[in-house]
């Protein structure tokens, strides 16, 4: 029997300092608790052992956190441990998240010897005053120094993300960097705006009432360097894939487009959200509660019950429409054995008619100004 793709993501929830908008499973941690945690790592990912032979790894994701802040051999060993476990496809896609300030060369060649051939590296900012005011650890030269060096090592393969929508920042700073950024040429750029989620120093600062003190642009300029985000990047060889994501031709996030498009996927670590065998679990965010859960993962995985076909159909929608493939009828009636549910057809005829969706080759994708109400348009595909 033909082994079924499968994607691995492994959290590790380190940085050298908490950023101030950042609301991840991630903060500081001495040596003696990294140790400990990957030994727990480790074990739980053993204990999936029983379900391995059925699978084929096609993508892996070290993520966290900052995965560049451990020492490099936990990387060469979590990924022995999963060869050991699984086949892997001849050209898996294996990316590590990494933060300028926290990389060298000797770290670059070890990752590159162990297989890592996928960098993503944060940066959000070539402007000083924005990287202090988020609280990053590094500034806009350890970046190019970084990025020259995982060149040097031999990564073809760079993503680089970036932020808009900062306090303050303006269209011409929010430009300078996208052109800055773009002319080093990585095949990747994430790009987010800025979202002040609670429990965050930001949130604390500036939440509630009081988010008018950080002086965020309006609603208006976050949507014109959105969409200028798109056109400059467009003219520089980048194409918007998914909402966020923009890549040179071939250089999609192939783990990334594993959760948009409703592929098996698993997780380990803390935190960490697996999909498999239609069913979806996650690991506790709580530093206290990983040692517990990363011994029950398996029982827990094993117990749940898979999601209900009205769920698993919701999250075709409002994920598949969040890339530019967007979704497909075909796609749907093999995965579903039926035709969109009477409630989709109204809709998507409904939005097609608005211009604000676009169809083509049994496809049916969001077009800009679709992207533009996106959330309300994704809400309507909630069934009754
Ligand atoms: S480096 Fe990333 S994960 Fe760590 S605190 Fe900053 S934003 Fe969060």
């Amino acid at each position: 029997m033909p082994k079924k793709p499968l994607s691995v993501y492994i959290h590790l929830p380190f940085c050298v300092q908490k950023c101030l908008y950042c609301d991840f499973a991630s903060g500081p941690a001495g040596t003696d608790e990294i140790a400990a945690y990957m030994r727990l790592l480790t074990k739980e990912i053993r204990s999936f052992e029983a379900i391995a032979s059925i699978y084929r790894v096609e993508t892996v994701f070290f993520g966290g956190g900052t995965p560049s802040v451990v020492a490099p051999f936990y990387i060469v060993q979590l990924l022995n441990q999963l060869r050991s476990q699984y086949e892997f496809a001849e050209k898996a896609e294996i990316t590590l998240e990494a933060n300028p300030g926290t990389l060298n060369a000797e770290k670059l060649v070890k990752y590159r010897e162990a297989g890592v051939n996928r960098l993503s590296l944060g940066l959000q900012s070539i402007h000083e005053s924005e990287l202090k005011l988020l609280g990053r650890i590094h500034s806009y030269e350890d970046f190019l120094e970084s990025y020259e060096l995982a060149r040097q090592a031999g990564f073809a393969n760079i993503n680089v993300d970036l932020m808009s929508a900062l306090p303050k920042q303006t269209m011409g700073k929010w430009k300078k960097t996208l052109e800055t950024v773009a002319a080093l040429n990585p095949e990747h750029i994430s790009a987010y705006s800025l979202s002040i989620e609670e429990g965050t120093p930001f949130y604390e600062r500036y939440g509630e009432g009081r988010i008018g003190r950080l002086d965020l642009p309006g609603e208006e300029l976050d949507r014109a360097m959105y969409h200028y985000t798109k056109e400059y990047l467009g003219s520089q060889g980048y194409s918007r894939y998914e909402f966020s994501n923009y890549a040179k031709k071939g250089f999609e996030s192939r783990h990334n487009m594993t959760y948009w498009t409703l592929g098996d996927y698993v997780g380990f670590g803390r935190a960490a959200h697996s999909y498999l065998e239609g069913k979806r679990f996650a690991n506790p965010s709580e530093k206290e509660a990983y040692p517990e859960a990363s011994r029950t993962a398996y029982q827990r995985f094993r117990a749940a019950s898979p999601q209900s076909e009205k769920d698993a159909m919701e999250e075709y929608m409002f994920l598949g429409l969040r890339t530019a493939r967007g979704i497909s009828r075909e796609d749907f009636r093999k995965r579903f054995g039926r035709s969109f549910p009477k409630q989709y057809e109204k809709e998507l005829l409904e939005l097609y008619r608005s211009d604000l969706v676009e169809q083509a080759g049994g496809r049916i994708w969001l077009t800009d100004a679709g992207i533009d109400v996106s959330n309300i348009i994704l809400a309507r595909f909630l069934l009754d």
